[in-house]
């Protein structure tokens, strides 16, 4: 199971790496020896064997995960006056892009076993903020974890659901248990028979993915956005390129657009609404193309790791749990996410930290809630979400990447044991 540790030093163990090997290197030189470093055939390529990968009959790919979700709300026409929902326990980028087109955030709190944002936590975001006014829903798959896309799209119809899967790549929702399960609230899958791909958007309008190199596939910088609507997919692309339309159909300035015979010029194009150089290159998108490839092997070897986890963890006494699994749920693992009672062990999570890094194991909160953030703080002024500030002051991300081996594991938790003085 364990692969070849590429280019790794393994006396740091970070919370997460990249996993690049000899044949990324061959695609991206490749690329960089031919005819386009932008706007060429590996971006298409690219974002075809992504579709496939996660199900969707569309991709879209960009220059951030962080691009993607602000071309989604662009997409979906969310401005001011609008409000849109998302959990408190998540990256920025997640409110961040309702605030780039004007829109109001509204923050749910989460359960605090999952760091996931339930049905009635939304639900309770919308009476707080004005349920008539909700126009996007922001769903947060956690750790990797499924967040209930089903359960937010029957209790908010007609709502647009953009899932963040940026923890999810590889992740799939279904299958025999679904539903009914006390974490993560319950339908998540809403009953469907059968595995579904986080990124196939059975029940959301769109998914976004981030390459960054923390995350499942690495491109460096780079962003995708899968959907099943090929109109949204159109503005995807009108809105990543200038807002810049080729469609001869859609030209408005006829005199302008079309030569004497009635043909488009050659040079011309329209800009009906301006839109962002959100592009990625051709050189992000080889890497996309090699590491995408080996999606498949990624995700076993991040299951594997973290069963591993689960297990040594499990010795660890009570004050330390592995994160939960939802029922209905088969995670890609984006994080090895423990979660300690560091109040009743009696010492500080910073502590904790700086201990395992003399020890060479990097370890990382995710996140901070984002309401609490001085920007947000200032427009939610006394908002207090129990759950997350619960969830926040236990959870601890721990070295997962695929090039770690079983032994690595081992020696994590056996400086965590150490470290707490339990086990
Ligand atoms: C990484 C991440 C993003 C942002 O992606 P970038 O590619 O870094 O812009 C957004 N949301 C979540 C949950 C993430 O983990």
């Amino acid at each position: 199971m364990t692969v070849p540790p590429p280019f790794l030093d393994r006396s740091f163990l970070p919370y997460g790496r990249q996993t690049v090997d000899d044949g990324d290197v061959a695609a991206v030189v490749a690329v960089l020896r031919g005819d386009f470093l932008t706007t060429g055939p590996e971006v298409d390529a690219y974002e075809a064997a992504f579709a496939e990968a996660v199900d969707a009959p569309h991709a879209v790919a960009c220059s951030s995960g962080t691009a993607g979700l602000h071309l989604a709300m662009l997409a979906l026409g969310i401005g001011p006056g609008d409000v849109v929902i998302t959990p408190t326990v998540t990256f920025l980028a997640s409110a961040n892009c309702a605030a780039y087109v004007g829109a109001e955030v509204a923050f749910a709190d989460v359960d605090p076993a999952t760091g996931l944002m339930r049905v009635a936590d939304a639900e309770a975001a919308a009476g707080r903020a004005g349920r008539d006014r909700v126009t996007a829903i922001v769903a947060v798959h956690l750790n990797g974890h499924c967040t209930d896309v089903a359960g937010l799209a029957a209790a908010f119809p007609g709502v647009p659901i953009v899932e963040d899967a940026c923890h999810a790549l590889g992740g799939s929702v279904g299958g025999g248990s679904v539903g009914g399960g006390s974490v993560g609230g319950g339908s998540v899958g809403g009953g469907r028979v059968g595995n579904t791909l986080v990124g196939a958007c059975p029940d959301s309008a769109m998914a976004m993915f981030s390459t960054h190199p923390v995350k499942t596939v690495a491109t460096g910088e780079g962003g995708v956005l899968t959907t099943r609507d090929a109109e949204l997919d159109r503005r995807l692309r009108v809105l990543r390129n200038h807002g810049i339309e080729r469609d001869p159909s859609r030209f408005t300035e006829t005199e302008r657009a079309f030569d004497a015979e009635g043909r488009p010029n050659p040079w011309y194009y329209e800009m009906p609404a301006p839109g962002f150089n959100y592009r990625l290159s051709d050189i992000h998108a080889a890497l996309g193309r090699a590491q995408i490839a080996k999606l498949r092997h990624f995700v076993e070897v991040r299951r594997h790791l973290r069963a591993r986890y689960v297990e040594r963890l499990r010795a660890l006494g009570p004050h330390v749990r592995p994160l939960p699994t939802a029922p209905g749920c088969d995670p890609a693992w984006h994080l090895s996410v423990a979660l300690i009672d560091f109040a009743a062990l009696g010492i500080e999570r910073a502590a904790v930290m700086h201990r395992l890094k003399e020890r060479g194991i990097g370890t990382q909160v995710h996140y901070v809630p984002v309401h609490g953030q001085p920007y947000f703080k200032a427009l939610h002024p006394g908002l207090h979400l129990p759950g997350a500030e619960a969830y926040y002051a236990r959870c601890l991300s721990l070295p997962l990447f695929p090039a770690m081996g079983e032994a690595d594991v081992d020696r994590v938790v056996a400086a965590l044991a150490e470290v707490l003085g339990v086990g």
